[in-house]
């Protein structure tokens, strides 16, 4: 009797000394990107590292390379490796579905990062892609109420570039209409490469004999593109050019008057939050009470898949406020007034 009551202590003893064990060990956060040699992800990087070391959690990542198929080899790597949550930056919003399946089963929670991905498992945070292209088309329509516009959209897997696209047209399409713009190039840009988007820019230009006035860009990267397409043919700084992202290139174009506005997401708050979000999930936080959570339906979906996410605000950066970004400290003043006269 005796022994088996120590016996029944022991156990009772190692439980708890498990349990402990099991609470020490830190969390650990997988981060797949999708395209890393953007410049942009790694300001995301950086600030992602840094909320996960402030929170007692550890960071380990892969790099999809712009493939499909390799992001989800790396997610199934990720959870071989062990980790508590997963942050997912979607190279294609199809594709990585399986990944989220998966993640799912083995009992992982996601974050959605950056660019939504249409699984209600998938907690999504992001800037509001919607308000970003009512940005880009604000500020290149103050500029140029009419004549003839081009649209160079982002990556046609990328659903941010319809999200995009959704809110350059509510800006432009009364104008559209009234016949003051003329459409008269649209493209996707695969892959959102720039130089993708520069040779679509000059097949633009030379079916329109350069009659071109305006063009909306979805990011900064395509902007640069379509703006060495626009230097070739001498029309740089003349015709107004949207972008996104405070890329520092493009904020230097702007401030030389090459690049209309790039619409600012500070990266650094995005990926805070994304880390925080993704530790407070593995810690068991039920998604419905991370702060500041709204309900999402996911446009365009016939399954009418609504999602819980969290929505950053952008902000335009044109040459009249361009003391944001380097107030901010997002950007050097040598770096943003490179080559200015
Ligand atoms: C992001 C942009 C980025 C683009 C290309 C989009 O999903 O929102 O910030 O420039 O992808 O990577």
């Amino acid at each position: 009797m005796v022994g088996k009551t120590l016996g029944l202590w022991a156990f009772v003893l190692a439980l708890f000394w498990g349990l402990g064990l099991a609470q020490q060990r830190p969390i650990i956060v997988g981060v797949s990107w999708a395209n890393f040699q953007e410049e942009r992800w790694r300001r995301d990087e950086a600030a992602i590292k840094e909320q996960l070391a402030r929170m007692g959690a550890q960071y380990v990542s892969t790099d999809a390379q712009s493939s499909a198929e390799k992001q989800l080899s790396d997610v199934d790597s990720l959870i071989a490796r062990g980790v508590n949550a997963l942050i997912i930056l979607a190279w294609d919003k199809d594709a990585i579905l399986p990944a989220v399946r998966k993640a799912q089963a083995a009992g992982i929670p996601v974050v959605a990062y950056d660019r939504l991905i249409a699984d209600p498992y998938a907690f999504y945070i992001s800037f509001d892609n919607v308000e970003v292209g009512r940005q880009q088309a604000r500020a290149v329509y103050q500029v140029r109420p009419r004549g003839n516009y081009v649209f160079i959209l982002g990556s046609p897997t990328d659903p941010n570039a319809d999200l995009l696209h959704q809110g350059q047209l509510e800006v432009l399409q009364p104008a559209i209409n009234r016949g003051e713009i003329r459409v008269v190039g649209k493209q996707y840009t695969e892959g959102w490469r720039p130089e993708v988007a520069q040779r679509n820019m000059e097949q633009i230009l030379a079916a329109n004999r350069n009659q071109v006035d305006a063009v909306v860009a979805s990011n900064d990267g395509t902007a640069g593109g379509v703006i060495a397409a626009l230097a070739a043919v001498g029309l740089a700084g003349r015709v107004p050019v949207s972008g996104q992202d405070g890329d520092w290139p493009a904020l230097n174009r702007v401030a030389r008057g090459l690049q209309t506005v790039s619409v600012w997401k500070d990266a650094r708050e995005l990926g805070r939050r994304a880390a925080e979000i993704a530790v407070l999930l593995a810690r068991g936080t039920p998604p419905e009470r991370i702060p500041g959570v709204q309900k999402f339906r996911v446009p365009g979906d016939p399954r009418n898949t609504v999602v819980n996410g969290v929505l950053l605000k952008p902000i335009p950066i044109t040459r009249d406020n361009l003391n944001v970004v380097l107030e901010a400290g997002w950007i050097t003043k040598e770096a943003l007034c490179q080559g200015v006269s």
